[in-house]
């Protein structure tokens, strides 16, 4: 396989975070990127500050005609030589508590993290075979590892990490490659607005999970509060998803950050029960 050093990529939540620095790697390269945006603003600032070769195009992943009219404006410009990339990075991060969870709510999780992502995938899907693209898929280190009380977005990128590997056997035939990327924690906006829901959360929980979860919870939120002050960079993510992207020799998983290394290996070595009490200590919850 050769490296790809040229060719047309999308990318899903491109308006901040993980998705811009993506965004911003990948255009300094030649690339020429659609950025998917939700909003004029943010449409305008990307484009302001990148090549003339940066397309922001609206696209709102859970819903099925903002797809269909992104990809248009995609094939419209690439014709035949299809997509060289396809990141799925759009995402939200939805705590909860299982026994209070409501299932609207990790609805709405699921539909953003998941079925955005395979609904984008299936659209973008006959592009990239006519480009011999690539698929990355921005999970997290949540994808492996579940902590209490992020139920919600730990099943979303638990069932990302699914929909990957089924999706890497089946596009074999065509040499479609599919990555998964795993961040530990990553300085954006997630966190702020992941804490900001936890407090609306809590405003709406019954008296009873105040009693029986609100000393772990209140743990649990100093823990994101202090993982959140020491988070990487987004532009190390973005220089997995440019290996995934154009590296002779692609990855299927990129761990990304000390944090999330340090999981995994624990994860795979460590019994389950011992690996449950090292996490508890960790998170200052009751063992
Ligand atoms: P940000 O909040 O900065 O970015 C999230 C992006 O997703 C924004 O562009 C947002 O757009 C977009 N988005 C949200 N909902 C939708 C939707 N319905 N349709 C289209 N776009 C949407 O956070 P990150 O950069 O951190 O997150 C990017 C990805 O990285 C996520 O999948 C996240 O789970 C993953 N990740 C993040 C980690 C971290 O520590 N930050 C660690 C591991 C993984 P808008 O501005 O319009 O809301």
């Amino acid at each position: 396989m050769p490296e790809i050093r040229s060719g047309t990529i999308l990318i899903s939540g491109a308006s901040s975070g993980i998705g811009e620095a993506c965004v911003r790697d990948l255009d300094a390269r030649g690339f020429r990127i659609f950025a998917g945006v939700r909003r004029d603003e943010d449409a305008a600032r990307l484009r302001a500050s990148a090549s003339p070769l940066l397309t922001p195009v609206r696209l709102d992943v859970t819903s099925a005609g903002s797809i269909d009219k992104a990809l248009a404006t995609v094939e419209q410009a690439v014709g035949r030589a299809g997509l060289t990339g396809l990141v799925n990075n759009a995402g939200i991060a939805i705590p909860g508590v299982v026994e209070f969870l409501s299932l609207d709510r990790l609805r709405e999780q699921l539909e953003v993290n998941l079925i955005g992502a395979v609904a984008l995938t299936q659209a973008a899907l006959p592009l990239l075979r006519a480009g011999r693209g690539r698929v990355v898929n921005m999970s997290s280190i949540a994808g492996v590892v579940a902590a209490p009380f992020l139920s919600p977005y730990a099943m979303s990128k638990h069932a990302l990490e699914a929909f990957s590997d089924s999706l890497r056997l089946e596009l074999r035939p065509w040499g479609i490659e599919v990555a998964v990327i795993e961040p530990g924690t990553v300085d954006t906006r997630i966190w702020e607005k992941g804490l900001r829901t936890a407090d609306e959360l809590m405003q709406t929980l019954p008296e009873e999970a105040e009693r029986l979860y609100g000393e772990q919870i209140r743990a649990m939120r100093a823990v994101t509060e202090r993982e959140a002050a020491a988070a990487a960079p987004a532009t190390l993510v973005a220089e997995a998803v440019r290996h995934a992207l154009t590296a002779r020799r692609p990855r299927t998983r990129y761990v990304v950050g000390r944090d999330a290394r340090l999981a995994v290996r624990l994860r795979r070595w460590l019994p389950q029960r011992l690996f449950d009490r090292l996490a508890l200590r960790s998170l200052g919850l009751p063992r």
